[in-house]
This record gives structure tokens, sequence and C-alpha cells, in this order.
């Protein structure tokens, strides 16, 4: 996926494991079932793949009908094997532009090139935090009347200390965790950049966000999804068993500190009203609480990047997060396609066809000799398509290789050189990287 002799390593860099960058890379890699010329992609996800939706309850609902969101996640995670999606476990610090298009930065990982960018970060960067729900690890949510009661059971899970995961809008709750500060220990984690001040809290108030979470949790942990017979039946949380011992959480100099409690509270009505992008060196336009403005197509302010799902701070659903998917991943195809080749890609909508149509129509891109073709599966798969016509190792494609290479490993031979390509392309095999063509 480093593609250092290229260009640039990725058409579309996808930032964000949840449904809406999980739906947005299928997208960029598949286009259509049909002659499509598919991006390379890569998504980076320092957490579990399928964030809120691997939390089992967060699922497509309607009083008919409830796909449970861990199943819908593994049935996206084949697409995900079928056509090689590379999931990078970093979290991103910083998104700039370079010459290319944008270098995408990680915490302790590699930085990658790529000419377009899909924003998928929801309200914040996840770790193991849903190994821990029903076993001491608490979530606002269900309405504000559910609070006083949530607020009972954490003090019983909570004996040997609660920490409570937020940010500046966390002091909503300052009147409703009083008691809970005077029975036991309360210590507040508020992620929030050093010019904002801390909310006034009970209890010790520190600024940083959740790094990890330790204790008995379990993989099959979650929500229990009301009665699986009865789609229109709410969910249940289940009575805490022991679970969580301490978290690990990081402070806004990036130094580490661990801290033993019994029960955690995530504030995710806090993230609903506020969220933070401090990756962001673009300087993305926003709503003024964090989330990212777009446009119908999901384009935000900044040419090439776009933005699909929570991180907008339209309606919190796993339905809208994978629409969004699907919007921002078309618009990089077009968009990346456009600055390659300088011309309409023909998107199954086939919008970009407004005229007269001829004989001649292609909807692969004709490759130039500067031109590189990119593997996006592995070896044994792409050589599989090409039994009639085995290639002379030359040709073989280990890494990213130049059309012309190519061609002069065919003993020369364009026209076998090119069918040789669109086969791979026809397949889903390979991605065309150039550079891009106008500014
Ligand atoms: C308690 C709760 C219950 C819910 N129940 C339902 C429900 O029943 N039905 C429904 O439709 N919706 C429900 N939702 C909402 C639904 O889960 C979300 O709308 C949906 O998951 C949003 O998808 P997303 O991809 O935008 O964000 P997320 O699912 O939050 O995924 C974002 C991903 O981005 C990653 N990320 C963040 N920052 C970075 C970074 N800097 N670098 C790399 N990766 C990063 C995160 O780790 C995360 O995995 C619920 C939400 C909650 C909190």
């Amino acid at each position: 996926m480093h593609h250092p002799e290229a260009p640039y390593d990725v058409d579309v860099a996808v930032i964000g494991g949840g449904p809406a960058g999980m739906s947005a890379a299928v997208r960029c890699r598949w286009v259509k079932s049909y002659r499509s010329l598919p991006c390379s992609v890569a998504v980076f996800e320092p957490g579990p793949i399928g964030g809120l939706a691997g939390w089992r309850t967060c699922s497509i609902t309607g009083p008919g009908y409830r796909y449970i969101g861990d199943g819908l996640v593994t049935r996206i995670m084949t697409d995900f094997e079928r056509y090689a999606i590379p999931v990078l476990p970093h979290r991103v610090t910083m998104i700039r532009k370079s010459n290319a298009g944008f270098s995408v930065q990680t915490a302790d990982g590699p930085a990658i090139r790529a000419l377009s960018v899909v924003v998928a970060t929801g309200m914040r960067p996840l770790s193991n935090e849903r190994h821990f729900l029903g076993r001491g690890l608490f979530v606002t949510y269900m309405g504000y009347e559910y609070f006083p009661k949530l607020f009972d059971r954490i003090r019983v899970a909570g004996r040997r200390g609660v920490v409570v995961f937020g940010n500046r809008k966390s002091a909503h709750l300052a009147e409703l965790a009083g008691p809970l500060a005077r029975a036991t220990d309360v210590l507040w984690v508020i992620d929030e950049p050093l010019a904002v001040e801390l909310p006034d809290l009970p209890g010790r108030v520190v600024r940083g966000r959740l790094k990890q979470v330790d204790g008995k949790g379990s993989t099959s942990a979650g929500f229990d999804a009301g009665d699986r017979n009865d789609p229109a039946a709410p969910d249940f949380e289940r009575d805490a068993a022991a679970g969580v011992e301490r978290v690990q959480w990081v402070d806004e100099h990036g130094e580490e500190h661990t801290h033993d409690c019994s029960a955690i509270l995530l504030d995710y009505n806090a993230w609903e009203n506020q969220t933070r992008r401090d990756w962001d060196k673009l300087g993305l336009d926003d709503d003024g609480h964090g989330f990212i403005t777009i446009d119908p197509w999901c384009s935000t302010s900044v040419e090439g990047v776009f933005a699909a799902g929570d991180v907008t701070g339209r309606y919190r659903s796993t339905a809208m997060a994978l629409g969004d998917g699907v919007n921002a991943g078309l618009s990089a195809v077009r968009y990346t396609y456009r600055r390659k080749f300088g011309s309409e890609p023909n998107l199954f909508a086939y919008r970009s066809a407004d005229r007269s149509l001829s004989a001649t129509e292609r909807d692969l891109p004709s490759v130039r000799d500067d031109d590189w073709v990119v593997p996006l599966v592995p070896m044994e798969r792409i050589h599989a398509v090409l039994r009639a016509r085995p290639l002379p190792r030359e040709a073989w494609l280990d890494g990213a290789i130049d059309v012309r290479r190519f061609v002069e490993a065919l003993s020369g031979d364009r026209s076998a050189a090119v069918e040789v390509i669109e086969a791979w392309m026809d397949g889903k095999m390979i991605a065309i990287h150039r550079m891009p063509e106008f500014e």
C-alpha cells in the first residue's frame, strides 16, 4: 500500500472505520458492478473496525426491521476481504496539503500520501471500550429521564471509583453527578484543547482522552438489543457485571496515565453537542461546534476532502452513516478521476453522459506510458485472471510498476500490455495512479 516509487500512495485515504468510513471505502474500491476503474484506498482506524456499529445495538433500525450492528459490520468486512481493503490500526494526528494532494500522518504509524481524503471520524476516536459495555462501562444515551437511573447504576458499580470521559459540554452533568461525587472518587477526563477552560465539575477534573480500558472485558460484550423477535422493542442495558479495573488516558502533551476505578461513564451526550478535530491542519469549515459542514455531495470547504457520518453533525444514525459513505465515496472517485484523467468517470447514475452516445464510448480510461499500475489484491489473484497468458517475471506486480516498464516486459507489445491492464481493471484488481493533470 506504500508506493514510494509512484507519485502517491493511495487515491483515497479514509479516516475512521465506522459505518460511514467502511461504506465509503467499499464504494471507492468497487464503484459499481459493471465496468469501472476502482480507486486505491486505505482506511485508518485505531479501534475495532465498525466504530459504534460494533456496539450491537447501534443497528439499522426501524420499527419493522433491525440489522444488529455487529452483524452489519461482519457483512461489510466480507467486502473488505474480497477487495483487500487495507485497515491501518493508527489514529490520524494530522492531515495537511502536500504537492499531489494530502499527507495523512498517524500517531505511531506511517504517513500516507493521498489524492483525496474522506473524513468519517464520528464523534470521537474509539479504543477497546465496547468490550466493557455491561461490565462497568456506561453511556449517556436513551433520553434525559433515564439519566438519574443511570447515575444510580454507576454509583453501585463505581464503589472503587468512577472515571467520566467527556468534553466542555459535560458541564450538563454537574448537578446530576453531585451525589455520585459525594459517594465515591470521581475523575473527569475532559477532551479539550489547552485554550478551552475546563468545566467546573464535582470531583477532580483533568484534560485528556481515553486510551484504553483494562480489566475483564469480553469481545462479545454489548448492549442487548431488545427482543430479537420484535424489532420495535427498545434496547436495554444488562446489569453491570464486574469488569472495569482501570483506565489508561492520555493528556494534552501525549503523556500516558493510569487510574484505578470500577466504573466508567462515556458522555456521548456531550460529544453529540461538541466534537474535536485536533488532526485538522486544513481548516475545514464547521458549524461552530466542530462538526464539518458539507454540501449535498459530502464535499467540505477544502477541495478533495469529503466528510461522512456523525462528524457532519446531522442526525446520528447508522443508516445515515452508510448512505453518506456511499455519497462521499463516489464523490472521491469522481474527484480523483477528474484530477487524473481530466474527464468524468461513468458512475452508475450516468450523470456524466448527458450527451449523444457513440459506438466508440469507453468506460475505462486510456492508459499512458507514464501511468503507474498499482496492485490492489494479492499477486496470486492478479495472475489468476491471466491464466491463458502467463506473464514474464519482469512484468509481475510485486509493487507498483509504470506502464512503460510493463510494455517493455511484454517485449514492447503495447496493445498486449493494455489488454492485460484492462483485464485487471475489469477485475477491480488494480488502480491507475497518475500525477494530477490540473490544479
Ligand atoms: C449508545 C449509542 C446507541 C446508538 N444506537 C443506534 C441505533 O440503535 N440505531 C442507529 O441507527 N444508530 C444508533 N446510534 C448511532 C450510530 O451508532 C452512529 O450514527 C454511527 O455509528 C455513525 O457512524 P460513523 O461512521 O459516522 O461514526 P462512528 O461509528 O463513531 O465511527 C467513527 C470511527 O472513526 C474513528 N476515528 C475517530 N477519530 C479518528 C482519528 N483521528 N483517526 C482514525 N480514526 C478515527 C473512531 O475510532 C471510530 O471507529 C447509536 C449511538 C450511540 C452512541
